[in-house]
């Protein structure tokens, strides 16, 4: 087993895996900004270095600082977390090169299936089905007409080098494919430094759901699950679930044996999601792999007794996935609600929610100051709960425990959306913010008037 890591990342993921190591017996390097350096990933870590100014794009994305920093300070691994580095294939493969090894997949699984086109290739070349659409990049508005000519409107404009929501855009017509075009390649090439391009038949109102993957270095897969992400804005999650509200038994074999096969034809290893949109005949399509560990990763922690972390750092670590991976029984319900800033400053007093079925991934403490560079995502309210309404009750009520003042947070709209009538029946899709989002601010609103008159 490893003796040090680095841990590549901030913020809660870096705590998670910090704790994990210390459950493992293994040391951990923390790297930080300086507007991080009072930040709780840096106090617990074994050692921490601070790698430059507050921009990501001169600390975090770093690479070849990253790798200087663990050989100096005698790490053997390096854990990306998400976000940042974690799906960058020259990255990996620099770490490959120097004699560190990436907790992650290797570097060209990580190309075959980072580069969302790529990957709608191959999965379409294997029988998994994907969306109608584009199979070579689009560079120009006249290949971006003559996909939508095949396929007709509405259409997607995604970034094949996506991620977070970014560079996404859907056009109705002529005129709003034109004007959408330009702004979501110039977005992408500002976001993802790469402006490729892909078109795909807009589903209207899909549900987002995605199967959980463990993969050794053997040829062992497994499959640990779906996750509900439907709700979401702006294509970001915000809720998750498992298991979904919405498959059959028969739809979800099927999403499982698609998933399984999509991490054997690209010769997987370590954890993955891959991530599909069912319509409303429940018919499921391959959108993406995330070739990293995920946000909502601990709902499926929750139902399935298994910590991903640590089966991360196993599995680069050359052990084979454990009797008790492949003989995981599904019990429970769990969900996760995630708690985002709304705004930055100082966090002025906090309390974070505790008892029977609840788990709080954070890094925020009383006092400490919220910054705008990073994602926004202060803390991760998980429960657990023997049936799905006694997860949504205990939800409630975390989200009634939970303060934290001196920000603006969407606590308030996730404690009210746990009462609407269609997310209590477990009957949403993608849609659900869209349509409800209005209401609840509005009640949120009047209450506020209320207590201050
Ligand atoms: P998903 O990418 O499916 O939304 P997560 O919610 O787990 O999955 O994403 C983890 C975090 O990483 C999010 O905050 C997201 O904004 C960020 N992220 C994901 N992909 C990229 C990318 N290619 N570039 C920059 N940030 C990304
Ligand atoms: P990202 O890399 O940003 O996570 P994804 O390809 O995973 O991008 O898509 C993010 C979200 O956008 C999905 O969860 C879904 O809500 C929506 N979406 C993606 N593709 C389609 C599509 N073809 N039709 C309708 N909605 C889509
Ligand atoms: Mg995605």
């Amino acid at each position: 087993m490893f003796k040090r890591i680095l841990v590549a990342a901030r913020g809660e993921i870096a705590l998670r895996i910090i704790r994990c190591c210390r459950e493992m017996d293994i040391e951990t390097v923390a790297v930080y900004s300086k507007a991080d350096r009072r930040s709780l990933h840096a106090a617990v870590a074994t050692a921490s270095v601070c790698i430059g100014p507050s921009q990501a794009s001169e600390s975090y994305l770093r690479g070849e600082v990253l790798i200087e920093v663990a050989l100096k300070t005698g790490c053997e691994a390096i854990h990306p977390g998400y976000g940042f580095l974690s799906e960058n294939p020259e990255f990996a493969k620099m770490c490959e090169k120097s004699g560190l090894v990436f907790i992650g997949p290797p570097s060209d699984v990580i190309s075959r299936m980072g580069d969302k086109l790529a990957a709608r290739n191959l999965m379409k070349s294997c029988g998994v089905p994907v969306v109608n659409g584009s199979n070579t990049a689009v560079r120009d508005i006249k290949s971006a007409q003559k996909t939508v000519n095949e396929i007709g409107y509405p259409v997607l404009i995604k970034a094949s080098a996506g991620g977070g929501g970014k560079g996404m855009r859907v056009a109705n017509d002529v005129t709003q494919l034109t004007e959408s075009f330009e702004t979501a390649m110039a977005e992408a090439k500002a976001a993802f430094g790469n402006g490729d391009m892909y078109i795909e038949k807009y589903i209207e109102d899909p549900h987002h759901i995605e199967i959980q993957i463990l993969a050794d270095r053997y040829g062992n897969i497994v499959s640990l699950g779906e996750r509900d992400c439907s709700i979401q804005k702006n294509n970001q999650k915000i809720f998750e679930e498992t298991p979904s509200p919405l498959p059959d038994e028969d739809l979800r074999k099927r999403m499982n044996d698609a998933a399984i096969k999509a991490a054997a034809v690209s010769e997987y290893v370590g954890a993955g999601t891959v991530e599909f949109i069912v319509d409303g005949s429940k018919n499921f399509y391959f959108i993406e792999m995330n070739t990293r560990i995920q946000v909502e990763h601990p709902v499926t922690e929750e139902t399935s007794g298994v910590d991903l972390i640590r089966e991360q750092i196993r599995i680069a670590c050359g052990m084979k996935l454990g009797s008790d991976v492949h003989e995981v029984m599904h019990k429970k319900h769990a969900m996760e609600c995630r708690i985002n800033a709304l705004s930055s400053g100082t966090v002025k007093f906090l309390h974070f929610p505790a008892g029977y079925g609840v788990r709080i991934e954070s890094h925020i403490y009383n006092g400490c100051e919220i910054v705008p560079y990073y994602d926004p995502l202060l803390v991760k309210v998980i429960v657990t709960g023997n049936t799905r309404l006694e997860a949504i009750r205990r939800m409630r009520r975390a989200l009634e425990e939970l303060v934290i003042e001196g920000i603006e947070t969407n606590r308030e709209f996730m404690h009210l959306m746990l009462y609407t009538p269609d997310f209590v029946r477990g009957r949403y899709s993608t849609g659900f913010y869209e349509k409800e989002h209005l209401k609840i601010d509005e009640m949120i609103r009047s209450a506020a008037e209320t207590l201050k008159n």
